[in-house]
């Protein structure tokens, strides 16, 4: 028999959030056996050339513990990247920690820069993980919204939301899950309040070369004054169809990068060797594979786009990263849950409830994400499933 009062076996940090929603409505598709259109991930093939490197990798024996904050190779092949395609010349010594996806550098991030009190200015609506991450290192979430139809923030609400306490602002862009690609100028603006309240940028920017429309990403490092003051987050997920792989990086100067990878290392050591080394030759892809990424997805937009419109839902056009925001209302649903519910269960199409991207279930309840990473079938066949909603 204990001799001590019973104890409460959850640590009171984990008690606010749920599982990820994204995640669970994959596992629901695949127990209904639903068209996927939840979780962003291709159902296409990798780049032949980067899987047998990958398989080159193995067989070379670069199997075994990689330097904790990435390898040499890899590390050097981030910094070329940057230089080449921004201009940003990063030093592979000190500035860089390869992490276990952008997911493992956000946390990371976030833990090494954050106190208990701290503030984090978020956008709302917001990727599922900003939420939990910032709990997790006990910081508090100043949150701003992104309006639809367009998803522009009033900027006197961002200003607002800054304070003496804000240590940082994530910024996704291209946005997951609006398409939001953030303008030079609201960048400029974000630029101003950091350096103003002195703040850091945390970016996500792991849908870089997927933008469309004629807009183009611009990383809040090549600003004035923000080189120092941003930490950008990126992986190889979604440029080269491996989200799989869990193989991602952290640009930051050298001061919060020591903190970043004193985190990183306890947390998981270091991401996989031999996909490290395979993703030194996905980063030295010519030109034109980065390029035809953005031409390659638009294509699938248009697909998805008119698909869910045939279908009866009101698309919000995104114009970068592989999500469509949709609302609902049309269809006389409870909310958002039960309708993606009813979806994934009865018409065989799993989608994203938007309540998962906002801070309160209502603010979402007219909502749902679809993603359009997916082969043409793919999308089509999800089409005539959804035909049978009985709207278009
Ligand atoms: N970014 C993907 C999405 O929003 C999911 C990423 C993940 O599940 N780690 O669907």
């Amino acid at each position: 028999m204990p001799t001590v009062a019973a104890k409460t076996f959850r640590s009171a940090r984990t008690g606010n959030f749920n599982e990820s929603v994204i995640r669970e409505m994959s596992r629901l598709a695949v127990a209904h056996g639903a068209v996927n259109l939840a979780q962003g991930f291709p159902d296409f093939a990798a780049p032949v050339n980067l899987k047998q490197a990958a398989v080159d990798a193995i067989n070379a024996d670069h199997n075994q513990y990689p330097i904790t904050w990435g390898t040499k190779p890899f590390r050097d092949a981030i910094a070329r990247k940057y230089a080449r395609t921004y201009g940003i010349e990063v030093d592979p010594q000190t500035e860089i920690t390869v992490c276990c996806g952008a997911t493992e550098g956000m946390i990371a991030s976030l833990l090494a820069i954050c106190d208990p009190g701290d503030e984090v200015v978020v956008f709302e609506p917001f990727y599922e993980n900003y939420h939990p991450d910032t709990l997790l290192c006990g910081a508090t979430r100043k949150l701003v919204t992104l309006h639809a139809p367009d998803w522009m923030f009033d900027p006197a609400e961002l200003r607002a939301a800054f304070s003496a306490r804000t240590k940082a602002i994530i910024i996704n862009t291209p946005n997951n899950p609006t398409g939001k690609v953030f303008t030079r100028e609201e960048l400029t603006f974000i630029a101003e309040l950091c350096q103003e309240f002195d703040a850091l940028a945390i970016t996500d920017e792991i849908y870089e070369h997927i933008t469309f429309d004629g807009e183009q990403h611009i990383p809040i490092m090549t600003l004035p004054g923000m080189r120092d003051r941003t930490v950008l987050i990126n992986s190889m997920s979604k440029t080269f169809s491996v989200t799989g792989w869990r193989v991602g990086w952290v640009l930051a100067s050298p001061d919060l990068t020591n903190t970043i990878r004193k985190v990183h290392d306890f947390l998981t050591v270091g991401a996989a060797t031999p996909l490290q080394m395979a993703g030194v030759m996905a980063l030295e892809q010519h030109d034109a594979y980065f390029q035809g990424l953005s031409a390659e997805y638009s294509g699938r937009r248009e697909a998805a786009i008119s698909m869910l419109e045939g279908a009866g839902f009101r698309c919000f056009n995104p114009h970068g990263a592989y999500y469509v925001m949709t609302d609902i209302s049309a269809f006389g649903a409870k909310n958002d849950v039960a309708f993606a519910k009813y979806l994934v269960e009865n018409i065989g199409v799993a989608a994203v409830p938007g309540s998962s991207f906002y801070s309160r279930p209502e603010l979402g309840a007219n909502q749902l994400r679809f993603c359009f990473c997916k082969k043409y079938e793919t999308l089509q066949a999800a089409g005539e499933k959804l035909a049978k909603l009985g709207r278009g």
